[in-house]
Formats: C-alpha cells, sequence, structure tokens
C-alpha cells in the first residue's frame, strides 16, 4: 500500500516522508491510501499491530516500535440478555487504544528523523505519545490541562516526557500546543493524520477475529474521534477489498455533558458553537470542539449508525455493573456500555455488535474510588 496527505480543502498532496500534519492552506490533511487490503499480505506468524505492516506507512522495520501494542482479545459478553462482542484494549501497553494510534505516528515520525515533538493531551493519548516516545528516544513535550488526573500525569513523567501545564481549559491547552508546534513537530492524535492509520488496525483485527461472523454495528465513545475514524477508515478498506459486504453501523456515544458531536448531529451541522463542557466522569471524551467533528459526523451517516449521548448516572452503573464482572474500565470506556444499552433493543436479534473498551480502569482509581459502590 502506498501512502500521501491530501488537503480536501486545496487539493494540495504532500509526500508521506514530510514532516507536515497540516496544510500550509491551514486545513486538515487526511492520509490517502492506493492499493487494497488483502489477507495474504497480513504477516500471521507477528502477533500485534505491525502484522499488517503491509498497510501501514512504515517502512523500515526497525522503525517499527514494540510495545506489545495490537492483538488484543475480542470477548462476548451477554449485557442485558443479549450477546455483544467487547475489543479489550485496556490490555494495551500503557492501558488504552491510543497506543495504536502512537505506535504507527512515532514509527513515522521516527523514520523520516524527527527528535522533539509536542503533543497535547489531557490523559491517554499523552500516556501513549509519551511512551512511544520514549521508546524511540524522540524528545517529547506534552502541554496539559491544570486539571488533568494525577495518574496519568505521572504515567506520562514516568515514560520521561516533559510536562506543560497550562491553566484554563483543554482548548486552551491546545491552543498553547498549537504555538508551540510553529517550530516543533506536533505529534497531535487529533490532527495528524498518521495517528488514523494506527487506530485502524482495529478493523483489521475484528475481521480476523470474528472470521465469518458478519458484524453489523460498533458502538463506541467518541471525542476528537481517532476511534470512530479509525474503524471508519479501516472497514472501507475492508470493503473496499470485498472482504466485507457494507460497513457495520457506527455509534458514537458522547457523555450529555459535553455532546458537540450531538448537537451537529441532530441539527445536521457543523460547527457548532464551543460548548463549556460540564464536568463528566468521562473525561476521556470531554471534547468540546473535536477539529474533526464534521468528518467524524460524515462517516457515522455513511456507516448509517447514529451519534448518541449518555448521562453520569447510566455511565455510574455501567462501570459498577461491568467491574461486578470482572472488567475494571474507565469511566470514559464505561459509557460506551451505556451507549450499547440504548442500541441492543433497536438491533434485530440476530444481528452482531460490538464494543471496544477503551481505557483500563486503573487510570481512573481515584475518580472510580469516589463512586463509591460495591460496598457490600
Ligand atoms: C481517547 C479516548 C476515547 C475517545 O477517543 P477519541 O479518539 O477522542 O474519540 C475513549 N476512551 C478512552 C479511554 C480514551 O482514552
Ligand atoms: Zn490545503
Amino acid at each position: 500500500m502506498k501512502f500521501s496527505f491530501f488537503c480536501k480543502q486545496c487539493k494540495h498532496r504532500y509526500a508521506v516522508d514530510e514532516p507536515v500534519w497540516r496544510c500550509t492552506c491551514g486545513s486538515l490533511l487526511d492520509v490517502e491510501r492506493e492499493g487494497t487490503f488483502d489477507l495474504q499480505s497480513v504477516e500471521r506468524w507477528d502477533r500485534g499491530l505491525w502484522r499488517y505492516r503491509a498497510f501501514l506507512p512504515v517502512k523500515q522495520d526497525g522503525n517499527r516500535i514494540r510495545l506489545g501494542e495490537g492483538s488484543t482479545a475480542l470477548v462476548p459478553f451477554d449485557l442485558d440478555g443479549r450477546r455483544i462482542w467487547m475489543k479489550l484494549e485496556q490490555g494495551s501497553p500503557t492501558g488504552s487504544f491510543k497506543d495504536r494510534g502512537a505506535a504507527v505516528l512515532i514509527g513515522k515520525v521516527k523514520e523520516i528523523g524527527v527528535t522533539r515533538i509536542v503533543e497535547d493531551s489531557s490523559g491517554n493519548a499523552g500516556a501513549a505519545i509519551a511512551a512511544y516516545a520514549a521508546r524511540a528516544d524522540i524528545e517529547c513535550h506534552i502541554f496539559v490541562p491544570e486539571s488533568t488526573s494525577q495518574t496519568k500525569l505521572v504515567q506520562m513523567q514516568a515514560y520521561g516526557a516533559r510536562i506543560i501545564p497550562v491553566s484554563g481549559n483543554r482548548q486552551q491547552t491546545a491552543d498553547a500546543a498549537l504555538d508551540a508546534a510553529k517550530d516543533c513537530y506536533y505529534a497531535s492524535h487529533s490532527w495528524n493524520p498518521l495517528f488514523f492509520e494506527g487506530t485502524k488496525t482495529i478493523a483489521y483485527e475484528m475481521l480476523e477475529q470474528l472470521e465469518s461472523r458478519l458484524l453489523h454495528a460498533m458502538v463506541v465513545p467518541a471525542g476528537n474521534g481517532t476511534l470512530v475514524l479509525g474503524l471508519w477508515i479501516g472497514f472501507r478498506e475492508l470493503l473496499a477489498a470485498g472482504l466485507i459486504d457494507r460497513l457495520p453501523k457506527l455509534y458514537a456515544v458522547q457523555a450529555e455533558a459535553c455532546r458537540p458531536l450531538v448537537t451537529g448531529w441532530k441539527e445536521e451541522r457543523w460547527p457548532v458553537e464551543t460548548i463549556l463542557p460540564q464536568p463528566t466522569l468521562a473525561e476521556g471524551i470531554a471534547v468540546s470542539c473535536p477539529v474533526r467533528g464534521r468528518q467524524i459526523l460524515d462517516a457515522v451517516r455513511e456507516s448509517g449508525g447514529a451519534v448518541l449521548c449518555v448521562e453520569e448516572e447510566e455511565i455510574r452503573s455501567a462501570l459498577s455493573e461491568m467491574a461486578g464482572k470482572g472488567y475494571l474500565m474507565e469511566p470514559t470506556s464505561a459509557a460506551a456500555i451505556a451507549g450499547c444499552r440504548k442500541i441492543l433493543p433497536l438491533l434485530p436479534r440476530e444481528e452482531t455488535l460490538a464494543t471496544v473498551i477503551t481505557g483500563h480502569g486503573l487510570k481512573t482509581v481515584s475518580t472510580i474510588e469516589k463512586m463509591a459502590f460495591h460496598r457490600r
């Protein structure tokens, strides 16, 4: 497979080896691919994300950073009397699915000789980027909102990232990073399209793991859309390759407290006014102004899915019930389970639904501790 960067706005194209993360016109870049996915080119002897190296933009084996990402389990689970499938991404090296995006992005960054990067994150993306940068010997600066959870900060610092706290909200943190990106490579999980080449491998794995069982729908949490868009890209490749008959319906879940995509979906417009997010347990999707908002809405629409939101109480009870069954997940991931509960009754019984458990509960122990449930 061959790759390039493309700007839909001004039609400019860049080689994938150029150190760009957005177009000179200021617009978002997307990765364009030449060639199709095929199962014969999967390196079946290799476990993990790099078994799909033929479809990833990192050429040299030495740049394929390995911390044990990918090849996560897909397990059946009975939810409200219905069978669903859960892709267990909380078992990733840094505890969230963001490792997939970081592995490919940082691998490519290393390949083109970048030695210093900036990123902004309030948690898991920062941890993933910090870990992969550490492994690749790349200096890493991460802008974080002052409100960032202590556990995630400790994790980023332990990997050796330099942390720059920014007072104010998440948007102000992003602005500070954008400013720093004027003279440093921006390894942004929202702007940089290489990140999505990593998250798309979840779709490849689902194909291999479900074998002949057709997948009808996926319910996943959405903030910046690296998961929704990664799935959309991956499943579109599988569709183009004739390996699936149609895209699974993608359902994007947001928290009631911060739901710009829900507003955009209902009112069929983008952008929507930047909202002031209310506090939510689902910190991983508390993004008030996702830069790829329009793309997310278009992807969901093309798949035949929808955007929906869940309330704090629904997140809390999903988390509590899942923990009671042995699955300790981040509240953000529990939001997707709460979303599954809304979508399941709308799906015919014979249709297959899957979700992604995006992050490990150990990342948010202090939040979970405050929730104080299961005191029998
Ligand atoms: C980042 C993240 C999400 C949401 O992903 P987006 O790419 O922002 O849509 C969901 N769950 C967890 C645990 C995350 O870290
Ligand atoms: Zn452009």
